[in-house]
């Protein structure tokens, strides 16, 4: 974090913890009970977030950003059922365990507005995703006042994304709340098409990838406007390099200042370095994703980042081609350094100190 930050780079702190529905135990097969050993694990997973935003106050010096999975604070099968019925259909036990959510996310909320931290909730699976946006504009309600605390994250692939961005900016507006989006494509692409087509229901990703940047690039200039009218703040979060010029060029046109602190860009830790320092370079404020937590639990969410982002990888071409770059110039300049010594050895004698 410090090196990142000596190199203006600010640092997103993000703990591996995530759930899905095959990760804890079905609440339907264990005589319809929720079981309190995946509470347990929820409550050890809020003391993380609150040393994360401690550690993000501690190092980053009044810019640090959080950020947290809702599946790592509430039993996923509870997020799905919020998901799917409206709440006065849920059990005595799920609204209970609903309010214990809540209780754990507004914790976060209060302690990341006291520390001056910026909290962004992550996007998931869309069966669980009313849910997290529900959760997400809760926290934003009681959170963003004068500016935004908390961020909900947008995934551009989805072709209800803009819409919904537009539905929650018009509910800010309504309710006085500053509204914080982060703004993705999507990482669970091939995973939401793959259900759509085994349950028979309409995909919910855009038809073409050209829909998806076509969304993505409208909800950063729909965002980029809140910013100006000083209602919003943004992450924009991609490693797509036209839509970052084309952001950078849309903050020009309406006159927001790269320091503007309602901008954030951000990329993952390990991908489109040369985006991120070109970024913190020209005084825009650049982040890096860093996934930090036990081995046994960073790795396998690891993979699952590089296999959700194997597209990505495959065709960081440009990333390839300026690392290969850099090893051509290093090994010409040892090339050179070795050649010079060998015709003038003097110049590889040490030089005298200079007292
Ligand atoms: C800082 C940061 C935070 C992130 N947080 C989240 C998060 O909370 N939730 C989340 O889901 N993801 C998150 N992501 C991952 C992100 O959603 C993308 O998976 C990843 O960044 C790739 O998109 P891009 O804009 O970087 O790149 P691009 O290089 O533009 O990649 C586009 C990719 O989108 C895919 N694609 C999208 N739509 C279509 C389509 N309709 N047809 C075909 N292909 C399509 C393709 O696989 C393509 O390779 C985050 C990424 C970053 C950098």
């Amino acid at each position: 974090m410090q090196g990142l930050y000596n190199n203006r780079v600010g640092s997103i702190l993000d703990y591996a913890a995530e759930a899905d529905l095959s990760s804890v135990p079905n609440p339907g097969v264990h005589g319809n009970a929720y079981l309190q050993k995946t509470e347990d694990h929820c409550n050890l997973n809020l003391n993380k977030y609150l040393q994360a935003i401690s550690l993000a106050t501690h190092v980053t010096k009044g810019a640090g950003v959080v950020a947290m999975k809702v599946t790592s604070l509430g039993n996923p099968f509870l997020l799905e059922r919020m998901s799917a019925v409206p709440r006065d259909e849920l059990t005595a036990e799920e609204r209970s365990l609903v309010e214990r959510l809540e209780e754990r996310m507004n914790l976060l909320g209060q302690c990341a507005q006291n520390a001056g931290v910026r909290l962004l909730v992550d996007a998931e699976q869309s069966y669980f995703q009313p849910a997290i946006d529900e959760l997400a504009l809760m926290m934003m309600k009681n959170w963003n006042k004068e500016e935004s605390v908390v961020f909900n994250t947008y995934q551009c692939y989805l072709k209800d994304a803009y819409g919904k961005l537009a539905a929650h900016l018009e509910a800010s507006d309504r309710e006085g709340f500053s509204l914080g989006a982060k703004l993705v494509r999507g990482a669970y692409m091939k995973m939401e098409r793959q259900r759509a087509a085994e349950r028979g229901y309409p995909s919910p990703i855009h038809d073409t990838i050209e829909d998806t940047h076509e969304c993505f690039d409208s909800s950063v200039s729909l965002m980029l406007e809140q910013v100006k009218r000083q209602r919003g703040q943004v992450v924009i979060a991609s490693h797509n390099e036209n839509s970052i010029l084309r952001a950078m060029e849309e903050m020009e046109r309406l006159g927001i200042s790269s320091q503007n602190p309602g901008v954030m860009f951000g990329q993952l830790q390990g991908m489109c370095d040369y985006l991120t320092y070109s970024l913190g370079a020209r005084g825009y404020h650049a982040y890096k994703y860093l996934p930090y937590g036990p081995l046994n639990e960073v790795m396998p969410y690891l993979i699952r980042r590089a296999q959700e982002n194997g597209d990505v990888l495959a065709t960081t071409d440009m990333e390839k081609y300026l690392m290969l770059a850099e090893v051509k110039r290093r090994m010409h300049a040892a090339l050179s350094r070795a050649t010079r010594q060998l015709l003038l050895p003097e110049y590889a004698a040490p030089r005298t100190p200079v007292h």
